[in-house]
């Protein structure tokens, strides 16, 4: 494959490994966690982001889009979500920038380089490069294998975080390039799983544990969701099911935040996320200092 979707890199990252990180979050994940922060990642195609506050009602997107998909009245613009095709014809019209296109296609060459240009801050700070998204290993296997293997070559550290989903095979292609592997885990319950992320968990633990077998460096990731997975009992599980499969370098507990919900008004998507919270930071604590007792490894708040 020529170019893959990327929907952001971001520079300077402090909480995707080791050191300062430049992450990579690319376009498309098998799941749909409805706390998901990072909407614009999930769906695999090219998206349009439309930011109603800013628009003038002029209508030139009206007239630039060739598909039908916009509609104006009453002095308003709407998008026809099922019409659009994310194209972009209508962005550069915009003159109030209130339309934009969410996935730049990117050349193995072109990202590369890209990253490469952060190599001073990886080396100063035992940083590199974190591959996220969306879910990294539903790309092209190919294009990562070149694209890990140009960082590997140049000395650059390269994780990988995954939620888990894909096929073991995947994981094990990317291992002799991974530095690390930041592997979430969100529920241990299957039906709770199916229902807060659009499918079970069966293939997410299987993997975890053969990566781990396989000797990978593993830090767990789990989101901890206020009203889903902040009960003790959900942790205990958890915690068994690491320490009897996982060796894992760290654990990190990081806080559910409802920093993304705006970013679903944008998507012309609902967010279904309006019953979570923030666990206080004292059952933060509380969780932390129960995953410790375990003694599996290192346990963190944030990351
Ligand atoms: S071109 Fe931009 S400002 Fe004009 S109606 Fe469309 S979105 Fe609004
Ligand atoms: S991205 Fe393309 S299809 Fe979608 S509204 Fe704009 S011009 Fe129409």
């Amino acid at each position: 494959m020529e170019e893959v979707l990327v929907a952001n890199i971001q520079k300077y990252a402090i909480h995707d490994g080791k050191g300062i990180r430049t992450t990579v979050f690319f376009k498309g994940c098998p799941l749909a966690c409805r706390w998901c922060h990072n909407p614009e990642t999930q769906g695999y195609g090219r998206e349009l982001i439309f930011y109603e506050e800013r628009c003038t009602g002029c209508g030139e997107c009206v007239e630039e889009c060739g598909n039908g998909a916009v509609t104006a009245a009453d002095g308003k613009v709407y998008t026809d979500r099922e019409l659009c095709r994310g194209c972009g014809e209508c962005v550069d019209g915009c003159m109030r920038n209130a339309r934009q296109l969410c996935g730049r296609g990117y050349s193995v060459g072109e990202l590369a380089e890209e990253l490469l240009k952060d190599r001073a801050f990886y080396e100063t700070s035992g940083g590199g490069v974190t591959l996220s998204g969306g879910e990294p290993l539903v790309q092209d296997m190919d294009y990562l294998e070149r694209l890990m293997g140009t960082l590997c070559g140049r000395g650059i550290s390269v994780n990988v975080d995954t939620c888990g989903a894909v096929a073991f095979e995947r994981l094990e292609w990317v291992m002799p390039y991974t530095d690390r592997f930041l592997f979430d885990l969100k529920l241990m319950d299957e039906d709770n799983h199916r229902e807060y992320t659009g499918r079970d968990n069966g293939l997410i633990l299987e993997n975890l544990k053969l990566l781990s077998g396989k000797g990978a460096r593993i830090w767990i990731r789990i989101p901890v969701i206020g009203g889903v997975n902040d009960e003790a009992e959900e942790l205990e599980r958890m915690a068994g099911f690491l320490s009897e499969n996982v060796h894992a370098e760290q654990i990190n507990l990081i806080p559910y935040h409802n920093t993304g919900s705006g970013k679903y008004v944008h998507l012309g998507r609902e967010y279904k996320g309006g019953m979570f919270y923030a666990p206080p930071k004292e059952r933060m604590q509380e969780l932390q200092r129960l995953m410790e007792s375990k003694n599996i490894a290192p346990v963190f708040i944030g990351g």
